[in-house]
């Protein structure tokens, strides 16, 4: 008889030809417990997913109780489900006059596919701004605004009309101009290894979408639902983005996205054509009940607001050590530098080993990636840097 393991590699599309393949049977909270008995502290989230802990009891309730009453009924837009309107109302309740309508998608790149063609339609314009190092999704339209060509290349052709321009280099706004239909962007840069936007540029790129009628758009897929120390990033630059993405730590666990903008613009996406953005699945009630959830687990436990402190701690036990080139962080998104990818490997490896799990970024892979559930404990951020430590400096020694 074939393992699990036999079968993932034989049955399973992969994607790398070195899989963590890690067999998890059970997951709660900070951890998860392989096949073979061994514990893991997750410090990633299975990438900024699971900010409330994995299998949060509220919305595993959620999810039961949705699952009495129906899963799904109708492709989205027909019909009125609870879950949906409920979630929808959290959602605009929380944020900002101009972010009041919501468009539920399955994932992250579904959703920046349906703020582009929004942005277009809106506007009537074709040319879209993106940023060097950004990353938005796997899709045709997703990957066309990646701001790295080694993932793209070989999946031209891509989208015309689009150009990519630096994070923080105030003179590269010249590029937006009275035909450009968006400007997408991440406030904090995800995968490039947390790269943080300036205050100043952020707001000179505000300036320059209103002046010009281009959409602005924020993908907070990575940076939303508190992992900063805002609920979303966008709040601590004193702006509203026209657009704002959502995904990933959004559902508890389950798959959802959604782009959201004003009534006025999402508008746009009803006629000329009718079902200007259409999706099977998007909003699925089961999803938007543990949604919902979710949300109203990190507002009630006011998770955002640990985060600062949580985030200080991981700084001053792990900024200085031998071999940390550069510490990079946003809230609890965190990059630490070292000198290469074969050191990142190694400390991947052996934290591993050791019962803790980090990772690496796509667009910065000399970078150890940091991004654990919102819940963690002070006791628990103190446990996973001993072990890190250990690791890192085992690497530097070539222990
Ligand atoms: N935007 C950003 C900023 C992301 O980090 C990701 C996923 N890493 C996506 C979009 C794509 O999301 P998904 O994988 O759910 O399609």
């Amino acid at each position: 008889m074939l393992t699990n393991r036999q079968l993932f590699q034989q049955f399973l599309a992969q994607t790398s030809d070195s899989p963590i393949g890690l067999e998890i049977e059970y997951a709660e909270g900070m951890y998860l417990y392989s096949a073979d008995g061994k514990k893991y502290m997750d410090l990633i989230s299975g990438i900024s997913v699971s900010n409330t802990g994995h299998r949060h009891p509220e919305v595993v309730t959620a999810i039961k109780d949705q699952a009495d009453n129906y899963l799904h009924l109708m492709v989205y837009g027909e019909y009125i489900l609870s879950p949906q309107v409920k979630l929808a109302h959290q959602l605009a309740h929380i944020l900002p006059l101009a972010l009041q309508n919501t468009y539920f998608v399955n994932s992250g790149s579904e959703a920046v596919e349906g703020a582009l063609k929004l942005a277009k339609r809106y506007t009537g314009r074709q040319e879209i701004i993106a940023f060097h190092n950004a990353y938005h999704g796997g899709t045709h339209g997703s990957l066309s605004v990646m701001g790295d060509e080694t993932l793209k290349k070989p999946f031209y052709p891509l989208l015309p009309g689009i150009k990519h321009i630096e994070i923080n280099d105030i003179n590269g706004l010249a590029s937006i101009s009275n035909t450009t239909a968006c400007v997408i962007l991440e406030p904090i840069q995800g995968e490039a290894g947390v790269i943080i936007s300036d205050m100043q540029f952020l707001q000179a790129l505000r300036d320059k979408c209103t002046s010009t009628g281009a959409l602005l758009i924020f993908d907070e897929a990575q940076s939303g639902f508190g992992r900063t120390g805002s609920m979303f990033a966008f709040e601590k630059y004193q702006l509203v983005p026209d657009i704002l993405v959502l995904a990933k730590g959004m559902g508890g666990g389950l798959p959802i996205g959604a782009f959201i903008s004003s009534q006025e613009i999402m508008s746009s996406l009803s006629h000329d054509p009718i079902l200007g953005h259409i999706t099977t699945f998007g909003g699925n009630p089961v999803c938007c009940a543990a949604s919902l959830a979710n949300l109203n687990v990190i507002l009630k436990e006011k998770l955002q607001d640990s985060v600062p402190s949580k985030s200080e701690l991981f700084r001053s036990l792990l900024s200085g050590l031998h071999g940390v080139v550069d510490y990079r962080s946003a809230g609890l998104l965190i990059a630490v530098e070292l000198d290469s990818f074969v050191s990142v490997k190694k400390v991947i490896n052996q934290s591993l080993e050791k019962g803790l799990i980090v990772d690496w970024f796509l667009f910065n892979a000399s970078s150890i990636r940091i991004a654990p559930p919102l819940i963690i404990t002070m006791d628990e951020i103190r446990m996973a840097c001993g072990i890190l430590k250990e690791a890192i400096s085992e690497t530097m020694n070539g222990i």
